[in-house]
């Protein structure tokens, strides 16, 4: 008989991470007298947005930081974006900005995108962020990949999703001699993913629309992350017996159910572990910006504190 699918229960993880994140808020915030900031800019009225965008700042909020928004119209012209941008680059009370997307289409996201600060870059977007990824350098890393891989790291550990547990003590997965097949080579998800994976020393394989027998190929994965948009895509013959599968997609059906680009009736009955959507790799893309805009003021503070800094400890120590 096969051993029980492990759920990667990404609402739990997540609270673990945002526990870590408050504490460590309150202990910088007693020694050097300021709180953490979040900035999130946001054009237009998309409904996904407004709620991301409000759950951010809760979280942000929950975990003891200040937030900061600036929302502007859906016919908002570039150079108001650039203002609201670079009043947030200037104000030392922010540490993270973030711009929410997709922007409206008069707008070109990328541009905006290079005109964060690479050091309050929340999101880990920038140009600069993304070539230190690359180099296997830099702090901040983009939000859904940093997720995707404490899910990882959940998958391979021994500890189950449930109590209170301490974030500190989650081992990195070791990825060697594993194959990892990421399908989407997005720059949001598929490419820093791909990056991230292969840091660990997984041997990664980076899929896209133009891959040849798709099924074939995923059936090699141990580690199989699907960032598509395709609503259960991924079926239970795409997946090798025992593999660890993470769903990355958030796709809206048309009668309102929201589903991820796994099909998880059929791959729950073949995966060693595999996340929900809802509840999966969504809750931890958000935390992980609230863990970014963190290390961002550990930075800051350590260039411009006159106290001693604090030591960085546990999930804060290096670049994971
Ligand atoms: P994207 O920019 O549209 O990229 C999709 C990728 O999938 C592209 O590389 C595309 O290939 C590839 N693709 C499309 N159809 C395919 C197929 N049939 N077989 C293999 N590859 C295929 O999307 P994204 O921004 O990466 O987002 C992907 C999904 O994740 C979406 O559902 C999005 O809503 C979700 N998402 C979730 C979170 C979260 O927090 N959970 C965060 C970000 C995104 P080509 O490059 O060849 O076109």
């Amino acid at each position: 008989m096969r051993p029980p699918m492990k759920l990667l229960d990404g609402k739990w993880l997540a609270a673990q991470v945002q526990r870590r994140v408050k504490s460590e808020a309150a202990a910088r915030l007693a020694h050097v007298g300021r709180a953490p900031g979040l900035a999130v800019i946001l054009v237009g009225d998309n409904p996904a947005s407004r709620a991301y965008v409000a759950n951010k700042q809760k979280i942000a909020a929950h975990c003891g930081f200040l937030t900061f928004d600036a929302k502007l119209p859906a016919d908002a012209s570039f150079a108001q974006v650039q203002e609201a941008i670079e009043k947030y680059n200037a104000d030392a009370r922010v540490d993270g900005i973030l711009l929410q997307l997709p922007l409206p289409k008069h707008l070109q996201a990328n541009a905006l995108l290079d005109l964060i600060d690479p050091v309050k870059d929340a999101d880990g977007l920038h140009p600069l962020n993304q070539g230190l990824l690359a180099r296997g350098e830099g702090q901040l890393r983009p939000c859904t990949p940093l997720g995707v891989m404490k899910l990882i790291d959940l998958a391979f550990s021994v500890t189950e999703p449930q109590g209170e547990f301490d974030i500190d003590q989650l081992p990195q997965a070791d990825l060697a001699g594993k194959k990892a097949v990421v399908i989407g080579r997005s720059i949001l998800v598929g490419k820093p993913v791909s990056a991230l994976l292969l840091e660990r020393n997984a041997t990664v394989l980076m899929t896209h629309s133009k891959t040849k027998d798709m099924a074939a190929v995923a059936r090699e994965a141990d580690v199989l992350v699907a960032a598509v948009g395709v609503p259960r895509l991924v079926k239970a013959d795409w997946v090798k017996p025992g593999a660890v599968v993470i769903d990355v997609g958030i796709n809206r059906l048309p009668g309102g159910e929201l589903v991820g680009d796994v099909d998880f009736q059929q791959v729950s009955e073949v995966a060693g572990a595999l996340t929900p959507v809802p509840g999966g790799v969504g809750p931890m893309t958000v935390t992980m910006l609230i863990y970014n805009t963190l290390r961002a003021y550990i930075t800051s503070q350590a260039i411009t504190s006159q106290a001693r800094p604090l030591p960085n400890r546990g999930v804060f120590e290096e670049t994971r």
